[in-house]
């Protein structure tokens, strides 16, 4: 299961390019993450690294299913 480029990059628009993440047992706790993305750095985990995330397993790989997360936020959802 994977999200295509087209659906990718409208997800990063709708986050604005910033980490859509607004779980509460992540350090950002109480507020949306909202770190700064950098598109070219999908998969990376330096500064400005993200990727495409699926918000439920059974959603499939739709615009509304898909969460854009900063390389921390994504590695503590697993
Ligand atoms: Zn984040
Ligand atoms: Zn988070």
């Amino acid at each position: 299961m994977a999200f295509s480029d087209d659906i990718v990059r409208q997800a990063f628009e709708r986050a604005n390019e910033q980490c859509e993440c607004n779980r509460r047992t992540h350090s950002h706790f109480r507020t949306p993450c909202g770190k700064p993305l950098v598109w070219k750095n999908r998969g990376v985990s330096a500064q400005g690294g993200w990727e495409a995330h699926h918000y439920s397993t059974s959603g499939g790989d739709t615009l509304a299913n898909c969460e854009i997360l900063c390389a921390t936020c994504y590695k503590s959802v697993g």
